[in-house]
């Protein structure tokens, strides 16, 4: 079976993305499953290795294709877009521009089929914003990129996934966004998404908004009869096996052990927060409902310990592994 082309965008380049991108290549293991080929700046990655003192080479090339994908030298795919002297740790509009120019090139080669997933480094808001890029993320960049009007953030941690039916929202904002559509929209991209990545029969739990999920109308006004129900009952006539609405202090460690494949979120805190009782090391960022397979960190810049080296990896080596674990099956191979 062919490896996917596995496009890891750099993030910005004043924060730690350099650092844990050399860091999780320098793991020769990863290059049984993928082909890592990084879309930033090679003297980038060259001065991260410095810091961090990895056994890697940088190689930079022109196109996805040209990769040798061989353990011990990065491919990059080099925009050449970052001034020797840019500090680490500092706001910089051209680290912004950059990290956008990064992103724009993955989407297209992956819309293409030349890569089967984005990998993405973290980047900065404030400096995507002075660069002019006015979006709240990845998230919505990506979306707008792709002309998406749509999509679901999945945390993905070993044992536990979960899809949020609202984000960054306010809490109250939330259960008034919350209705049945959005609902069902974010069942079926929970459950389309398990399924191609090879999960045949998906079993999801869909959480209440209230405690016990409203207890029969004890608590609150009705949200669960109202919001989620009529959505759980469409996508049952769909096919799908979901159950729900369930209690959401019981559903993950039910989740956890194996009772279900997905759990469906209300609101930020309550999918995050189990997620990050199991590590912050362990947990993924997923968009889903994308045309293209995008995963992430689930950490930031960090600019405070850019440049020192001590950026941990692990989280950059999991979204990784997802990334490859929901990719497309690659085009055949050839033998460099
Ligand atoms: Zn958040």
């Amino acid at each position: 079976m062919a490896r996917p082309i596995v496009a890891i965008t750099m993030g910005d380049a004043a924060g730690v993305g350099p650092e844990v991108v050399v860091k999780a290549l320098a793991d020769a293991g990863l290059y049984r499953s993928c082909r890592p080929l990084v879309v930033g700046d090679a003297a980038r990655l060259r001065k991260a290795i410095a810091v961090t003192g990895v056994a890697l080479e940088v190689r930079a090339v022109e196109a996805p294709e040209d990769g040798g994908y061989t353990a011990g030298v990065a491919d990059c795919l080099d925009l050449g877009l970052i001034p020797e002297d840019l500090p680490f740790g500092e706001l910089s509009p051209i680290a912004g521009e950059a990290a956008y120019q990064y992103v724009r090139t993955a989407t297209e080669l992956a819309v293409a089929g030349r890569v089967q997933a984005i990998c993405t480094a973290p980047l900065n808001k404030e400096a995507l914003h002075a660069a002019g890029h006015r979006y709240p993320g990845h998230t919505e960049l990506l979306a707008a990129l792709t002309g998406t009007p749509e999509v679901s953030m999945m945390l993905s941690a070993p044992k536990l996934r979960v899809v949020h039916v609202t984000t960054h929202i306010g809490l109250v904002d939330a259960v008034a966004k919350i209705e049945p559509g959005l609902v069902a929209r974010t069942i079926r991209r929970g459950e389309e998404t398990l399924r191609r990545s090879g999960i045949d029969r998906p079993h999801i739990a869909v959480c209440g908004i209230n405690p016990h999920a409203g207890e029969n109308g004890l608590f609150g006004r009705g949200e669960e009869a109202e919001k989620i129900a009529p959505a759980i009952a469409e996508c049952r006539a769909q096919g799908i096996d979901v159950d729900g609405p369930l209690p959401a202090d019981t559903v993950f460690f039910r989740a956890v052990r194996g009772d279900f494949d997905l759990v469906v979120a209300m609101y930020h805190d309550q999918g995050h927060g189990p997620v990050k009782v199991l590590g912050f090391d362990a947990g993924v960022n997923i968009t889903i409902g994308l045309p293209v397979i995008r995963t992430s960190v689930d950490h930031g810049t960090a600019f405070d310990i850019a440049g020192t080296g001590r950026a941990d990896e692990a989280s950059m080596l999991e979204a990784l592994r997802q990334a490859v674990e929901l990719a497309p099956q690659a085009k055949e191979e050839h033998a460099s």
